[in-house]
């Protein structure tokens, strides 16, 4: 399985409009973020986790020609607005309508963010999506055995999703026993890392890091970073030998 991370930043990404800080004026590349999102492939399947604004050019940075399906970890902005732009897969793909596996919770959102989509006589062009309803039971898809995990996300769920020995994990505010005990055994992760201080919808570096300590994990990445997370060759430096941030870009097998 091969895991890229397609996008590391959190939802305004890195460099932030009009913002003259150090980390936004960063030369480095890794300090570069579009809105987070990674892919998954394997031998059967190519999968997106969400489809962000910056899906469109994510897909023609890593040169991606086909796509079997998108696993929406809950309805943000961030993880859904190109959902349009997966079209150009259907299209080639014989308009095949596009799987989208999301709560139940997360469609209604999807349904007025792209309500084209879903109308009785679809103007030509329009994207077409395969829904498939997900809670907290494990499915298969190609050659993936997928175990989605429900998360607090403040006010929201969002969901983390486990495949054999790799989690990704994003988007929570809290991180619970529940989550901490589906993740068992868990040696390769990708976690949100906002940035330093608390906040009331994400969990920041420290707690990112304590999660993967308590897990044991052999390799952690921290993704969703804002800028006041800092420049990554200084972050780095502070992180343990095992973990370090994701940029975009960074692929790494399971
Ligand atoms: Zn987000
Ligand atoms: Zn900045
Ligand atoms: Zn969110």
């Amino acid at each position: 399985m091969l895991i890229t991370v397609l996008g590391s930043g959190t939802s305004q990404g890195v460099p932030v409009i009009g913002c003259q800080c150090p980390v936004c004026r960063s030369k480095d590349p890794r300090d570069k973020r579009t809105r987070t999102s990674i892919l998954i492939r394997t031998d059967k399947v190519t999968v997106a986790v969400d489809a962000g604004p910056d899906f469109r050019m994510q897909m023609l940075r890593e040169g991606i020609d086909h796509l079997d399906g998108v696993f929406i970890t809950h309805e943000h902005k961030d993880h859904i607005g190109g959902l349009d732009d997966v079209r150009p897969f259907i299209f080639s793909q014989g308009n095949k309508p596009m799987p989208l596996f999301v709560d139940k919770s997360a469609l209604p959102e999807i349904k007025r963010e792209f309500s084209y989509a879903f109308k009785e006589h679809l103007y030509p062009g329009a994207p077409t999506y395969d829904v498939h309803l997900i809670d907290e039971t494990p499915f298969d898809f190609g050659d993936l055995h997928v175990e989605p995990i429900k998360m607090k996300h403040y006010t929201l769920t969002c969901y983390a999703f486990r495949i054999g020995k790799f989690a990704y994990v994003t988007d929570l505010s809290e991180v619970s026993q529940h989550l901490m005990s589906k993740l068992q055994g868990v040696e390769y992760i990708i976690i949100e890392a906002l940035g330093r201080v608390p906040h009331y919808s994400h969990i920041n570096l420290q707690q990112a890091v304590e999660m993967a300590q308590q897990l044991h994990v052999k390799k952690a990445w921290f993704t969703h970073c804002s800028h006041h997370i800092g420049k990554t060759v200084d972050v780095n430096a502070e992180l343990p030998d095992n973990m370090c941030l994701a940029y975009d870009g960074l692929s790494f097998e399971v």
